[in-house]
């Protein structure tokens, strides 16, 4: 595994095309691309990392791998009529379905589902304690405490989401949002701007992978079930590019992250900033798909 991990850095080393880091949330256009690291967290407790596995990043949308557990803890199935469970083939910021569905978005990983999903484990409790919770769910999962949310990124997205506020206000208009826009979209921002490294993400997706001794925080059901979705809709309309190269679930971030999930062998965090077409990790997804030929895994034998 080691060597695995060691050759997949190196060739990501001497990439010459990285991809474009977001430029939509001004502090992550500032982030340097010639950054790349990956860590496999095994089912036995074992722990790979290679290149710069322990530099915090901005995990963006691979929390709502995480919010959706949460808030599927707290609403249970009912958060199934408010949001569906279908690949949307659009981007993660897409707003065109929305109205053609009279304001249920397709799946909780593109942007519009996500801000359904804040708004669920909202109605539990205020921004801070809410958020105290996914923090708390996430430093379980990772058995780590040093998770934390950077909140000039939150802000600088927060000043510039023009589009996701456009979203949340046709939510609204639709009532599938209980809590006022600005609380919502405060709350996703926040949770967007969590920051963790590699190696926490990968130990914190543990929960994932249905294997004696990993951290069970869901039913195993569900947590499998989380897998599906991430498999079908965790790459936006890369998601079916993503299986056929990778053949595992994996959700993506803005901020170059991915959390992939071997059900039954490992929990795997590949991060590299610049960007493919979808918005998903030019090298991450490139690694993961030389990670996958090399190791075997996939879920489809
Ligand atoms: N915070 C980002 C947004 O809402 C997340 C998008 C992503 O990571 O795909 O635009």
């Amino acid at each position: 595994m080691q060597r695995f991990l060691d050759e997949i850095a190196e060739h990501a080393r001497l990439s010459p095309e990285k991809g474009q880091v977001a430029r939509y949330i001004p502090q992550l256009a500032k982030i340097d691309p010639d950054q790349f690291g990956i860590c496999v967290s095994t089912a036995d407790g074992a722990c790979y990392v290679a290149g710069d596995a322990d530099v915090p990043f901005s995990i963006q949308s691979v929390s709502k791998v995480f919010a959706l557990a949460m808030a599927l803890g707290h609403a249970g199935d009912s958060l199934w009529s408010r949001v569906g469970r279908e690949p949307s083939g659009s981007a993660f910021d897409s707003i065109v379905l929305l109205e053609r569905e009279q304001g249920v978005p397709r799946n909780p990983f593109i942007n519009a589902g996500a801000l359904v999903t804040t708004d669920s484990y909202l109605d539990m409790s205020a921004p801070k304690e809410a958020l105290g919770g996914l923090l708390h769910f996430i430093r379980a999962a990772a058995g780590d405490d040093d998770i934390h949310i950077n909140a000039t990124v939150a802000r600088s997205e927060l000043a510039t989401g023009h589009r996701n506020f456009a979203m949340a206000h046709y939510l609204a208009s639709c009532d599938n949002l209980n809590n006022d826009v600005d609380k919502v979209l405060g709350t996703y921002c926040h949770q967007c701007a969590i920051e963790m490294s590699c190696r926490q993400l990968a130990m914190a997706g543990r929960f994932l992978i249905d294997a004696p001794g990993m951290p069970r925080l869901l039913s195993a059901d569900r947590s499998r079930r989380i897998a599906a979705l991430m498999m079908t809709c965790g790459h936006y309309d890369g998601s079916g590019d993503f299986a056929f190269r990778v053949g595992l679930p994996g959700k993506s971030g803005v901020g170059g992250g991915i959390l992939v999930a071997a059900p039954g062998k490992a929990s795997i965090a590949v991060w590299s900033p610049g960007l493919n077409q979808y918005g998903n990790s030019k090298l991450g997804t490139e690694a993961m798909e030389a990670f996958a030929r090399m190791t075997g895994w996939s879920v489809f034998g």
